[in-house]
């Protein structure tokens, strides 16, 4: 089945304008990865800050942006989220620039901090024109500064991640292997389908990431095996393990990768990262690069 198969539950409810979809900022510059899945709890921000972190260790200028108004990002990289004096809703409501908003965090990560005003950021969009292209366009001024920008996701599917999709080149879809958590990806999958239908015709789904993976647990290579049929979309090789040093990292302020550096969940996301780099035929070690790959 193709994902634009499943196209019957479309759950945004803002049109995208596609008279925009021409003029819109060109994608060149840094590779533009969202990471999206409306489960919350599934790793998203785990998945961020630790291929963030992978990258970084390989010397690329990497920038997350914080999308959820819950801030975890913003926090796990050790920002208090009540300190933050320019957040990502100053860039979407017009107020400041990325690069104004942009604060050095640890690891040798740039992050777009997020602050609790985010939680009125759907209403602060709606106020604007093109309001799917407000984040893309915020970002074009910085994508010659980075090589690798990350884009975490909240949990709902609304303009705001309609924004992070349309920004993005790619999207990356965190999976928890559990029984009922595989539900939202159709949904999901859905909204990537509208999305390159409609705004952005480039956006390649790289795939999903099994995380809090226990290759013990038999259902859980089941439910890995059914996700790659049904949806018919690449899973990505290794699957993140369970430990319970990821959930000890963010409270350091720090990755997995430098709170646990020899750890498994450590070396699994440095080599995601690896075989992300290897699509992209970045050459790690290196900040200059050859031309993305398109697909
Ligand atoms: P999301 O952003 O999708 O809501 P988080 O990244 O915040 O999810 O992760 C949710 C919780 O799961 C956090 O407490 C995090 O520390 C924990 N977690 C993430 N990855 C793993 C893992 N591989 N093993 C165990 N716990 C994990
Ligand atoms: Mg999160």
């Amino acid at each position: 089945m193709t994902v634009a198969a499943h196209s019957e539950t479309r759950r945004y409810a803002y049109e995208p304008d596609v008279r925009r979809l021409r003029s819109a900022a060109p994608t060149r510059g840094a590779d533009e990865l969202a990471l999206s899945n409306q489960k919350g709890g599934v790793a998203k921000t785990t998945t961020v800050v630790s291929l963030g972190a992978a990258f970084a260790e390989q010397g690329l200028r990497v920038l997350l942006v914080d999308l959820d108004a819950q801030s975890s990002l913003t926090f796990a990289l050790g920002i208090d989220p009540d300190d933050v004096e320019v957040s990502v809703h100053d860039v979407v409501a017009g107020d400041a620039t990325v690069s104004e908003a942009v604060v050095e965090a640890a690891d040798g990560l740039c992050v777009l901090p997020s602050s609790i005003e985010l939680s009125a950021v759907e209403r602060v969009l709606l106020t604007r024109t093109q309001r799917e292209f407000v984040l893309r366009e915020a970002l074009a001024e910085v994508r010659d500064a980075y090589d690798v920008v990350i884009l975490d996701c909240s949990p709902s599917l609304g303009v705001l991640t309609l924004n992070a999709l349309v920004a993005a080149d790619e999207v990356l879809v965190p999976l928890q292997c559990e029984m009922l958590s595989h539900r939202g990806v159709g949904q999901l999958l859905d909204t990537i389908a509208d999305v390159q239908k409609l705004v952005n015709p480039d956006l390649v789904i790289r795939g999903v990431l099994p995380t809090m993976f226990d290759a013990r647990v038999t259902h859980q290579r089941a439910i890995l095996a059914d996700v790659k049929e049904r949806y018919d979309v690449p899973v990505l090789e290794p699957a993140i393990p369970r430990s319970v040093r990821f959930a000890e990292a963010p409270a350091a302020g720090r990755s997995v990768l430098s709170t646990a550096r020899t750890s498994k969940g450590a070396a699994a996301y440095r080599e995601v990262a690896a075989g992300l780099l290897r699509a992209w035929r970045i050459r790690p070690g290196r900040r200059s690069r050859s031309r993305r790959a398109t697909s």
